[in-house]
This record gives structure tokens, sequence and C-alpha cells, in this order.
């Protein structure tokens, strides 16, 4: 049985903990697509740990955690991911690389800086993990894949035609130095020699795992709305966020995806340029909701950078499980809005003098407004229940309203950032 663990919204859900929770019934963990650009954020007995690359199961020491063919894959960045995590104490991981994962060269790093920085005020605002470069070369076909650094000759031709392209755009547009392909070659082969231990056929291992009983958690990194095709295109990330990607970035049948998991913030949160329509656009009260966000605050895991804030979108969110394909939708981060006397959430867009609940395409969600309706907050700390029938009357029916608005069930109450910090609806 296969099931996906994906995000509703712009990312930071809260998925890596319920990854993690839900890592403890599984066996194995895929990462299906992204790369080292997000991050995880995760409290457990080891510590707190920012993951980018590894899968959130890799505490357990019964589970394999896998880096699928849809994954960026960054080799020195999850080298050295593996290493801090061992030396935090946290036994090492079993972990498996797809021979068909591609690899974030380091050109693909550079490329997204020159980038950024010729479109200046411009930008999309991209954490500079060489992603979008990437991923264009995976489709322009001049991708290399981790099966290819095994064979030297290959490589070395390859390298010399991929190279002669990127080096007319370094001199002629950034005005910056040319890659040299010696350089490059022995990058490769060093990367070649990290990565060795733990390449695998992966879909055939999924495969057999599946067939012979085992339990698979996909990993989703960001959410709906970064989607390129079903997202706030271009404000995007640059692979599906969606669980119906999965099959494809592991490589598994689309079928055996049974349960798809959607994590929903109780509030919103996003991360860099792009039409925000539940935004909050008064400082004091986005940066008391901030400090109060998350277990760390709302501040990016890879970047640091503070997150734009937001009232709960009921249109965003409805709209985002249901391109999931949502069965369960996990309520996370719940015990953070317990200051608040009244909370507002956002239940329409008015669109040129019209009011909708169907999330519209970009050009016209930048023209929306939203339309808010405000219900009492519960003022308590609520991140020590655990039945659902003892949390406040008030906090009870913004959950039920939500749920209503939405028309998702909600199964799963996230109250606290650690693994015991849920309530079972
Ligand atoms: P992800 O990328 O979807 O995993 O999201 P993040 O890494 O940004 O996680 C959100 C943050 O909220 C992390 O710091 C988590 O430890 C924390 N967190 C997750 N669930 C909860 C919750 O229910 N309550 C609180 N207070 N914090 C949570």
């Amino acid at each position: 049985m296969v099931t996906a663990v994906v995000g509703a919204n712009w990312g930071d859900e809260g998925k890596g903990k319920i990854t993690d929770m839900l890592s403890e019934e599984a066996d194995i963990i895929v990462r299906f697509q992204g790369g080292a650009n997000a991050g995880h954020t995760i409290m457990n007995d080891y510590g707190k740990f920012a993951l980018h690359t590894l899968p959130s199961g890799v505490f357990y020491s019964h589970t394999t955690s896998v880096i699928g063919n849809g994954v960026a894959l960054n080799i020195p960045v999850l080298i050295k991911e593996i290493e801090s995590i061992v030396a935090q104490g946290v036994p090492k991981p079993n972990i498996l690389v797809s021979d068909r994962a591609q690899i974030v060269m380091p050109y693909h790093i550079l490329f997204d800086e020159y980038e950024e920085e010729r479109l200046g005020k411009a930008s999309f605002g991209s954490t500079k993990s060489g992603i979008a470069p990437f991923y264009s070369d995976k489709y322009a076909k001049v991708g290399f894949q981790v099966s290819e650094l095994f064979d030297e000759e290959y490589i070395k031709e390859k390298i010399e035609r991929v190279i002669a392209q990127k080096n007319v755009i370094l001199e002629h547009l950034y005005h910056k130095p040319a890659i040299d392909k010696d350089e490059l070659f022995d990058t490769l082969m060093e990367y070649r020699d990290m990565i060795e231990p733990y390449v695998c056929d992966v879909s055939t291992y999924l495969w057999e795992s599946e067939q012979s009983g085992k339990r698979i958690l996909l990993e989703g990194q960001l959410g709906t709305l970064k989607d390129p095709d079903h997202g706030i295109y271009p404000m995007v990330t640059s692979s599906s966020t969606l669980a119906g990607y999965g099959a494809i970035g592991a490589g598994i049948p689309p079928y055996l995806i049974k349960k798809v998991v959607t994590v929903v913030k109780a509030y919103s949160s996003a991360v860099g340029a792009g039409a925000f329509v539940s935004e909050i656009l008064d400082e004091e009260t986005a940066e008391e909701l901030r400090k109060h966000g998350g277990s760390a605050g709302e501040y990016g895991a890879t970047t640091g950078r503070p997150r734009r804030m937001g009232w709960f979108d009921c249109v965003a969110t409805r709209y985002g499980c249901r391109l999931q394909g949502t069965t369960d939708v996990a309520f996370t981060v719940l015990d953070v809005l317990g200051y608040l006397d009244e909370i507002p959430v956002c239940v329409g867009y008015e669109v040129d003098g019209k009011v909708t609940k169907d999330f519209p395409v970009t050009r016209l969600l930048e023209k929306a407004k939203p339309v808010l309706k405000t219900l009492p907050g519960w003022k308590c700390d609520i991140s020590n229940i655990r039945e659902y029938d003892k949390l406040p009357e008030n906090c009870r029916k913004y959950i039920e309203f939500i749920q209503d608005e939405i028309g998702f069930n909600i199964s799963m109450v996230s109250n606290g950032p650690r693994r015991e910090d849920i309530i079972y609806v």
C-alpha cells in the first residue's frame, strides 16, 4: 500500500512532522520531487532538524529512505545531511538513491544566482539552489543522470557538448567565468564516489517491496499552489507538487496510491513573490502571528527568510485538496492560534466585483480581494489535549467550519511540533 503526504497550500504546512509521525507505521519513505530548495523542520527525541533532501523518515531504524528519480539530487548536500544527522546521534539511516535521479550541477546553482541578479526587481525570489536551471536542463535533455557517472568516457564527451552552450551564455549574457571541463569532470567523479554506496534501481525495488506487502510513504515538498501546472504560475516551483506526480517521481503505478494525506495549516504563510489573497497586510498583526507560528516561528527552514503571513484561505485550500486527490486532511499548527480573540478566515474571493469560491488563474488571482468571515477564538493553550472532545468548543467550531468549507474530511489535528502532539478526529 502506498500513502502520499502532500501539502494543500504554499508549502510549510507541517508535512515533515506528519511524515515523521506516519513513518512509524511505514517501511519505506520516498522523496519524489523537488530538491534541496525547501526544507522540513522536525523535532523528535534526537533533537531538532532541518532536512532538505532526506525524507522525513530517516529517524527510524526500521525504515528505508529513498530519493526517487523525480528529485533534483544535490549530492554534496545529501552527503552532508547524512553526516550531520549521524553526528547528532541518529543511527545511520538506510538510504537508496535512484540510478535515474538527475544531478544538480555546480553550474545550476551559479545560473540560478546569475539569473536572479539579472532579473533584479522582477526576480522570482529563488532560493538559489539551482532548481529551476536543473529542471530546465532535464527537460531540454541536457541533464546528467546518476547512472551516467559510472561511464567516464561518456561523461567526458557529454560535458564538452553541454558546456559549449552554457559557456556562450556565461560569457555573453552574464559576463561571468566559463566552466572548465576538466574541473567539472573531477567534480563529477567526486560525486560518483560519494553516491555509489546508495545507488539503486528504485522503481524495481519499490515494485517488489510493494508486492511483498511493504508499506510505502511518498513525501511531497511544498504544496498544490506551487505546482507548475496548477499553482500560481510563474511564481511556482519547477517540479510537480501533486500526489499524482508521486507515481512518476518514484516510478510506481498510480493505482497503488490508495491514501492521500493532505496537510493543511490552520492559517496561511507563503515564501517568495506571488499573489497571496488572504495575506495579512498590517505588519504588526502579521509579525505577531509569525512569531507564534510553527515551533520556530514562520521563518524559512532553508533560507531563514521571514514568511508572508495570512489568514486561513478556504478557497485556496479547497482547490489545493481537490487537486491532490485528498482522502484525509491533517490540520496542523492549530495550537498557535490560541492567542487570538477573533480569527478571520477567507471564505471567498472578490474578482471584478463578483464573489467566487473557485480558485482562479493567476491573472485573475492578482486582482482578487479576500471575503473574510470572523470566527471567535478559544483563548487558551490546547497543546496538551489528546482527545477531540476535550478541545474548547470554539476550537472545534473552527475545525468544523473549515472542514465544511473545504469539503474534505479532517481526520487528524496537529497541536504541537512533536510526534505525540496529534488528535485523531
Ligand atoms: P513542511 O515543509 O511542510 O514540513 O513545513 P515546515 O518544516 O515549515 O514545518 C512547519 C513548522 O511547524 C516546523 O517548525 C514544525 O516543527 C512545526 N510544526 C508542525 N506541526 C506543528 C503543530 O501542530 N504545532 C506547532 N506549534 N508547530 C508545528
